[in-house]
């Protein structure tokens, strides 16, 4: 996507979308500067490994600490990045990220620790599990949510012991820089969080800098293309893409919170959160009071930067065509605009929370990402055909039914999605506790949760002998422990019934090994 930044030769000038000024100035690194982060990383890295979960865990609970309590500087600088509200920032920038870091810093130690396993029929040897850390993990992150959607990563590579190299958004470096000012003034070693600011080409540059894993959260198209490079260095990548989510309301569904969460969902940091309600399914019955409610909702809203604003600016430029030409396309199908529609007057790149209904799947607005403050809404005539259609995409990130509880949990199978709220939508996103991540198109892995602490290490398997006997199976010459030995100990531990079993250990016993 071209940029909010533009470039001015190796170095990125940062504007706020809200009004356009300048607002920093920061490097554009290049493969060799990259490769030299990359290996300073890198010789850091066993010395924090070193120090054990439990002390890496107190260094991000006192990064936390630093994030509260410099939460408002944190969410300015946010704000004036990306164009969103304050208030926007401070919940899911800093409060999650805060709560993220609590829950790693908590769970590592025993997420992490060595696991006893059972060594099975071979009761000489004991067997453990150890999750150990990768060693450099590249991170690279997206602009909609500057702190919230790299620091998932980076914290949860940190707690595991890695060292991080993260490449932030060139939309919105300002807030990976202050986080890597967090984390040392947290006493995290400089070295162990580097940030390598710059564009797509130092992006480029981190996957083939050596990393031994990488964590990428950003459109499908980009995804594609780091995960064809990390596949020639086979370096292991989670994929954290768009989404097309559908939210379902059934007959039955509390359609004052739905309409609500509607609207929410859809306009929340002006539409560009990737569980952001893209597409609405509403069952015929409860079509028309839904739709009145969420227009009349939706024309409340406030747009612009002010501390009364309830929907703020977009991030990039590029944003603003993109909407635009989906919603012409929907106009011109048959489909009509109840809200919104048009680009703000500027300076600033506001757009209106704009509601379209008499949609159909086959527009672009029903199939590709809008990633804006955009709600179309298609009437259903039952469940059946709601799932059906929320099926019907290439996406498979959030997703959200509505109805009367029971009826609806029996449902969130059927629903192809990596996350399901029911009753509710968006607020997964704010649970530290639920893994966060994709199926088909909209990628693979996980953050949040236990499950990204493991994403962030690997597995290695340990057995001890503990008896020294002098005769294992595996010796020469196998003639020992004779073919015969082999069936009998076959069916003493999977042959049918007792009486097999009984035989197969009789027979076993019958000679000393
Ligand atoms: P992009 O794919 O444009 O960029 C993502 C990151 O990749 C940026 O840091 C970008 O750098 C970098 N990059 C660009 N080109 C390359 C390259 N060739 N090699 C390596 N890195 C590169 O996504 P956006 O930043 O526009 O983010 C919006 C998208 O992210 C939406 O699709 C949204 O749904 C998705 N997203 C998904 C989330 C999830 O959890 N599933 C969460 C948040 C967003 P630069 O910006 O400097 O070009």
């Amino acid at each position: 996507m071209p940029r909010a930044a533009v470039s001015a030769g190796a170095r990125l000038v940062v504007r706020s979308p809200a009004t356009g000024e300048a607002i920093g100035v920061v490097p554009i690194m290049g493969a060799p500067e990259v490769r030299a982060l990359v290996e300073r990383a890198r010789a850091a890295q066993p010395a924090w490994a070193a120090l054990g979960p439990e002390a890496r865990a107190r260094a991000l609970l006192r990064f936390r600490d630093r994030l509260a309590a410099r939460a408002e500087a944190v969410a300015e600088l946010s704000s004036r990045e990306t164009g969103k509200l304050v208030f926007e920032a401070l919940t899911l920038d800093v409060l999650v990220t805060c709560d993220l870091a609590r829950w790693y810093a908590r769970r590592a130690p025993h997420v992490l620790r060595r696991r006893r396993v059972p060594s099975g029929w071979i009761a000489t040897k004991r067997a453990y599990v150890l999750r150990e850390p990768y060693g450099v993990v590249g991170v690279i992150g997206p602009w909609n949510l500057p702190v919230l959607n790299t620091m998932r990563s980076v914290l949860a590579a940190l707690a595991a012991g890695n060292a991080v190299v993260l490449k932030p958004s060139e939309a919105s470096p300002l807030s990976a820089l202050l986080m890597a000012e967090l984390a040392r003034e947290a006493g995290i070693p400089e070295d162990v969080f580097l940030v390598a600011t710059g564009d797509g080409t130092t992006g480029e540059a981190l996957v083939l800098a050596g990393v031994d894993k990488l964590s990428f959260t950003g459109s499908i198209e980009t995804g594609r293309k780091v995960v064809r490079l990390a596949a020639e260095r086979l370096v292991p990548t989670t994929l954290e893409l768009g989404g097309k989510d559908a939210m379902i309301v059934l007959a039955g569904a509390d359609l004052e919170r739905a309409a609500q969460t509607a609207v929410a969902g859809a306009f929340w940091n002006a539409g560009q959160i990737c569980v952001s309600v893209e597409r609405v399914f509403v069952e015929a019955a409860v079509y028309d009071a839904f739709v009145q409610r969420v227009v009349e909702l939706a024309s409340t809203l406030e747009i612009g930067a002010s501390a009364e604003a309830d929907v703020g600016a977009l991030t990039l430029a590029s944003q603003i065509p993109h909407l635009e030409r989906q919603i012409r396309d929907a106009l011109d199908r048959g489909a009509r605009l109840l809200l919104g529609g048009r680009r703000l007057p500027g300076p600033g790149r506001f757009f209106p929370p704009t509601i379209l209904v008499d949609v159909d799947p086959s527009m672009e607005i029903m199939r590709e990402e809008s990633f804006g403050p955009v709600l179309p809404i298609m009437k259903v005539a039952d469940a059946e055909e709601a799932i059906r259609l929320a099926n019907d995409t290439r996406f498979g990130l959030g997703s959200s039914i509505w109805g009367e509880r029971s009826r609806v949990e029996a449902l969130v199978p059927r629903i192809r999605a990596g996350m399901t709220c029911v009753n509710d939508a968006l607020a997964n996103g704010m649970v530290a506790a639920l893994p966060f991540g994709g199926i088909g198109e909209s990628g693979y892995g996980t953050t949040y949760g236990d499950d990204g602490l493991r994403e962030m290490s690997r597995v290695r398997s340990v057995l001890v002998d503990r008896a020294g006997v002098r005769h294992e199976i595996l010796y020469y010459p196998l003639r020992r422990f004779g073919r015969d030995r082999v069936l009998a100990l076959v069916r003493l531990l999977h042959g049918p019934g007792l009486r097999a079993r009984i035989g197969a250990l009789r027979r076993l016993l019958a000679r000393r090994l």
